[in-house]
């Protein structure tokens, strides 16, 4: 398994990476649909949407502001430090995170597309305000300096559009590598999901790796599955040494 991995990366000049929320899982921060998922019994599904943010804003609010806490507390694991170590040493890198908790620049990754925004963003609910925030809490009800409505997370919640010109630029730099790796995402989170589906039908040769302890739609298009914690399979793995 690891030496097909290795030889995958070691004849590949261009490879690109997707990110979801397992890769932060060994870290300590919870993913959507494992356990720990739930927070006071409401599901992410319920509160990650700007219908919630409208019905009950201090609601939210306060499920960012624990989120905010609890990814203050964790680090990078092996998977984040692999993926900057490995950007290190391919001509060209470009890693696609779904994930907003910093913990790939935290690691040291620099070619990034954080695709659905950061959770230490905070951004205007009316006008085009947008700042990075690392209080902890964030003090009800948060006001935009500009306009005075409240401020909400920099993220992108579901039922929202992601900027079009990072979805472009993701699929364009897929299309063309020799490699993608997937890591701890369920697939099913839409656009992104379909990225691998459409890298591998533009791009026929196009190889891709996934990594994760579970199955998912993308398992049947990888040309090699690591059914591991992402974790520890990349800890201590070291490609040219
Ligand atoms: P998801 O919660 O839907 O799925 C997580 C996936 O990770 C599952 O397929 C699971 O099998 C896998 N996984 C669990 N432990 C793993 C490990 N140790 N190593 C590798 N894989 C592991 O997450 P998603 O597909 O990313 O979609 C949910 C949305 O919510 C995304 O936008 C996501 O980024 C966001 N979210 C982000 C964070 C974060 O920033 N850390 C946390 C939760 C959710
Ligand atoms: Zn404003």
């Amino acid at each position: 398994m690891k030496d097909k991995f290795i030889s995958l990366i070691k004849t590949s000049k261009k490879i690109s990476v997707i990110t979801g929320a397992g890769i932060s899982a060994e870290s300590g921060v919870p993913t959507f649909r494992g356990e720990n998922g739930l927070w006071r019994s409401y599901r992410p599904e319920d509160l990650a949407t700007p219908e919630a943010f409208t019905r009950d804003p201090k609601l939210v609010w306060e499920w960012y502001n624990w989120r905010r806490e609890l990814i203050s507390n964790c680090t990078p694991n092996s998977a984040h430090l692999f993926i900057s170590y490995l950007e290190s040493l391919i001509p060209e890198f470009l890693l696609i995170t779904q994930n907003v908790d910093g913990l790939h620049k935290r690691g040291g990754s620099r070619n990034i597309i954080e695709i659905h925004g950061s959770i230490w963003d905070i951004k205007c609910s009316k006008c085009l305000y947008l700042s990075e925030n690392r209080d902890l809490p964030i003090i009800y009800p948060p006001l935009c300096p500009q306009c005075q409505n409240i401020l909400r997370p920099g993220v992108v919640w579901f039922g929202e559009s992601l900027d079009y010109r990072k979805l472009e630029e993701s699929v364009n730099f897929i299309a063309t590598s020799d490699l993608l790796i997937v890591i701890g995402t369920s697939g099913i989170v839409q656009p992104v999901a379909s990225l691998p589906f459409q890298g591998k039908q533009i791009n026929k040769k196009l190889k891709i790796i996934e990594i994760n302890p579970t199955s998912t739609p993308i398992t049947n298009i990888s040309d090699l599955f690591i059914k591991e914690p992402s974790a520890k399979f990349l800890s201590d793995l070291k490609i040219f040494s």
